[in-house]
């Protein structure tokens, strides 16, 4: 079978509730290494976002701006599909902790099962963001804690303003 898809181009799928400094470090990585990098911006669909699907691409869009070849996009639906219809052969993935792996590992496995052209890269996150993760952040936020070392100060002014209007309710 001959191959469709290109492994010069790749795709990095998460939901982003916000974008923090661990996924930012992951992208400007991966934008070195391919010469396309797509983000998708996707839904959990166990759990309703902190900010809405066009909130999460906006804020992704404002800060991968530096990047001229990473490119922002919503997808909903099964990754792999999305992988494909952005014609990539790469899915790109940050791996935190050993706990990320044994989740991780699964998903590649499926995720090669589903489409076999489509290959997982991984990324070791930085040992200064390897302790970030999203929902710890939004947490901190709520409890008003310093979240200037984990976010660009964009990304934390919204969290912050999210954090102040759902208090309010
Ligand atoms: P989170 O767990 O922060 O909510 P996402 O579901 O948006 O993240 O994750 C998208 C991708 O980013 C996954 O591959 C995840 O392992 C990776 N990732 C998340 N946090 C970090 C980090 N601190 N460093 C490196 N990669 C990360």
């Amino acid at each position: 079978m001959s191959r469709t898809l290109s492994n010069r181009v790749a795709v990095y799928t998460g939901v982003f509730d916000p974008i923090h400094y661990g996924h930012l470090d992951v992208i400007r990585r991966g934008s070195h290494i391919f010469d396309r990098l797509v983000v998708g911006v996707g839904i959990n669909p166990d759990k309703a976002s902190f900010f809405s699907l066009e909130e999460r691409v906006e804020l992704v869009r404002l800060v991968v701006k530096e990047f001229p070849n990473v490119e922002v996009r919503p997808f909903s639906g099964l990754a792999v599909g999305f992988v494909r219809e952005v014609g990539a052969g790469v899915m790109l993935r940050g791996l935190r902790t050993t706990s990320d792996m044994e989740y991780e590992f699964t998903m590649s496995l499926m995720n090669l099962n589903l489409d076999p052209e489509i290959e997982t890269v991984f990324l070791m996150a930085k040992e200064e963001y390897s302790h970030l993760s999203s929902s710890l952040l939004r947490q901190i936020a709520s409890f008003k804690g310093a979240l200037g070392h984990f976010m660009p100060p964009v990304i934390k002014e919204a969290l912050e303003k999210r954090v102040r209007e759902r208090q309010q309710e």
